[in-house]
């Protein structure tokens, strides 16, 4: 579904992605493991055309994925939930979802879409009418997923939906990542809460100073040295 190869970006002069290869296959849950500055946000940031790649090349689904502008990415199937969830706290719950679904392939299922993102998070349906700021952290990722999934994607790219939350809140969290995942759509998943990430990916990456440094199984990854190196710093 998605052919990552030889990826180069970065901020100015600083380059960041040094030749990042990897691929997701149709209906996986992926995840891309690795300490602080390693990259990943940038790599999201990059499929999602945050940030322009200085070289490389994206294949998504036989389409050259660099060449589309950020909304063609939505419009074919791409979505993103950020760091830091990046919800508007003055607007409703249910406004916040329904900005998720303005492209066109999602708006003329809007009504049932917003009712299966209650079904999933039945949290957001009591809170429909609420300012999201006044949620609390963890209700607030649940909105952040449910506003990237409003979009309709094909593949949903999750941004460390574990950041700042309490152990309980993240196994909620990765509860509904299970059941998102269980809709067929495609996850590709940044975490640096490796445990958590592993118990829903069924494979990963490790990424450090901009390029994969070791690939695997989940039960692999699990006992792995590179994982635990690539933390050594991050943690
Ligand atoms: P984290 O988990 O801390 O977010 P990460 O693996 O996601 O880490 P990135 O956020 O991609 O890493 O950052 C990689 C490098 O790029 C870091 O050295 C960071 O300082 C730098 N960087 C990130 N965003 C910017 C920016 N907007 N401008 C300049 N440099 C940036």
């Amino acid at each position: 579904m998605l052919s990552v190869r030889d990826l180069h970006a970065g901020y100015g002069e600083s380059s960041v992605l040094q030749g990042l290869n990897f691929d997701l296959q149709k209906g996986e849950v992926v995840c891309l493991l690795g300490a602080n500055g390693a990259g990943k946000t940038t790599t999201m940031a990059v499929l999602s055309g945050l940030v322009d790649a200085s070289s490389g090349g994206v294949n998504y689904d036989g389409q050259d994925l660099l060449a589309m502008a950020s909304h063609q990415r939505v419009e074919a199937g791409l979505s993103l939930s950020p760091e830091g969830r990046k919800v508007f706290p003055n607007l409703t719950v249910e406004e916040n979802l329904v900005l998720g679904s303005f492209n066109a392939s999602a708006r003329a299922g809007r009504a049932a879409r917003l009712e299966e993102v209650y079904t999933l998070f039945p949290r957001l349906a009591e809170r429909r009418a609420q300012s999201a700021g006044l949620m609390s952290g963890g209700e607030q990722q649940m909105l952040a997923l449910g506003r990237a999934i409003m979009a309709k994607p094909r593949l949903l790219l999750l941004d460390e939906p574990s950041l700042g939350l309490a152990p309980m809140i993240v196994q909620a969290v990765f509860e509904a990542i299970r059941k998102i995942a269980a809709t067929e759509i495609t996850i590709f998943l940044v975490e640096q809460n490796t445990h958590a990430a592993l118990s829903v990916a069924s494979r990963g990456y490790v990424m450090s100073a901009g390029r994969i440094v070791h690939a695997g199984s989940a039960a692999e990854l699990r006992q792995s040295p590179e994982v635990r190196d690539a933390f050594i710093g991050g943690k």
